[in-house]
């Protein structure tokens, strides 16, 4: 699946037809998840009947689209069945309870109530929420005309703090050569450095988010100064959604770039498979965490291990730290200590650069490990094989 997205061009009219499309989807959305959690044995196909009495007992939801009302009865199950998922897999800590929604950010279509046009710079809504035609801003490269209709399988308007957003899912593959490099490559992500290699090269952290603080901090000010239900308090909210909006771009184009270029310049690739949510609970360093974006990065180094068909392998994070990888003897260091020093072997490494070896290493032993029960290597391409559930979540969002 490939997502296409374009920004939306259109009246003041026409944005507010869109709020009114969104604010149908959050009312069927919320709508099947109370039929859900007041009867029970509530099933999928149950939603799916229950939008078409929902579009009769209330008109208004009567104007959206019929596909798009059964694309927000899915949200509401795919929420809840991620809450079954997480009770049967007996996953610690919270289930994630579905809850109602009150900021819902978009509208799906999928085959209907839409068109585009043959130049591919316009698209028409048809259904009767009366958002009409609108024009497509956006990279030029981009050519949402050249690809056939029905490969077009799902169209989101999404909204976001500097304007609507058309995004087009299209189902077809980006297959890449890969280059064979014959290097093999285990990272070690931290505070320190964003990453450390096994050969102990660096990428230094970019912080976008202390970086941009300060800023951050004014527009928070200027906010709370403002009067409630002001028409300046809303500018000034707006503002701030749009320091963070570009925290969060600036952070999404780093780690994308940094994972293209590690992709393509190894033949496999090996992390450790981090525990983010249990980290974040430290919250002295709960920020840095989530301002490094690890998570944004390793999926996107596994999307593009898949592309590349090269094999992404995510080992356990036991004793990496602690191992000395020239003799295996454990060498017990907390946090603060920065350096390996083994007292066997005497060896001196900086500690990323030792776990970034015993990384590397643990992914060897297992991908050779697969081969000689049989499986072939490239199952492990995109990491499926380490971490089956997160990967198919990740693809998964992405897809739908
Ligand atoms: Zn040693």
């Amino acid at each position: 699946m490939l997502i296409y997205e374009y920004k939306l061009d259109g009246s003041k009219e026409q944005c507010d037809a869109i709020d009114e499309a969104i604010r149908i989807v959050q009312f069927i959305r919320n709508k099947c998840l109370r039929l859900w959690m007041d009867e029970r044995g509530i099933t999928k196909n149950d939603l799916q009947c229950y939008c078409a009495v929902l579009a009769k007992e209330y008109p208004f939801a009567n104007h959206l689209n019929s596909q798009a009302r059964q694309a927000s009865a899915e949200r509401a199950w795919f929420a809840i069945s991620r809450f079954y998922e997480n009770c049967k897999s007996h996953q610690p800590g919270k289930k994630g309870y579905p809850k109602y929604q009150h900021d819902t950010r978009c509208v799906e279509y999928k085959q209907t109530g839409w068109k585009v046009e043959p130049d591919g710079r316009h698209i028409t809504f048809t259904d009767g929420c009366r958002i009409g035609r609108l024009r497509l801003v956006g990279n030029l490269k981009q050519h949402i005309e050249t690809f056939p209709i029905k490969q077009i399988k799902r169209v989101r308007i999404v909204k976001r703090a500097d304007g609507s957003y058309c995004q087009f899912s299209i189902q077809a593959e980006r297959k890449i050569e890969h280059v064979p490099t014959g290097k093999h490559v285990g990272i070690d992500v931290g505070l320190k450095a964003f990453y450390t290699d096994s050969e102990g090269n660096t990428v230094e952290n970019p912080r976008h988010l202390r970086k941009a603080e300060k800023r951050l901090k004014r527009l928070h000010r200027h906010l709370s100064r403002k009067q409630k239900k002001s028409s300046n308090r809303k500018k000034a909210r707006k503002a701030l959604a749009k320091g963070y909006l570009k925290v969060s771009r600036q952070r999404e184009d780093f780690a994308r770039k940094l994972a293209s270029t590690l992709v393509s310049s190894h033949d496999l690739i090996a992390y450790e498979q981090l525990q983010i949510r249990n980290m974040v609970k430290n919250h002295h360093l709960a920020k840095s965490i989530h301002d490094a974006g690890w998570g944004t990065f390793l999926r996107w180094v596994r999307y593009y291990g898949g592309m590349h068909a090269i094999p992404v392998v995510a080992v356990a994070p036991q004793f990496t730290s602690q191992e000395c990888s020239v003799c295996g003897a454990l060498v017990k260091k907390s946090l603060s200590v920065r350096t390996h020093i083994c007292p066997s072997c005497g060896v001196v490494l900086d500690r990323d650069h030792n776990a970034a070896i015993n990384i590397l290493a643990k992914a060897r032993d297992r991908t050779l490990g697969h081969r000689a029960t049989g499986t072939p290597v490239s199952v492990n391409a995109s990491g499926q094989t380490a971490s089956t559930r997160r990967a198919k979540r990740a693809t998964g969002k992405r897809a739908g």
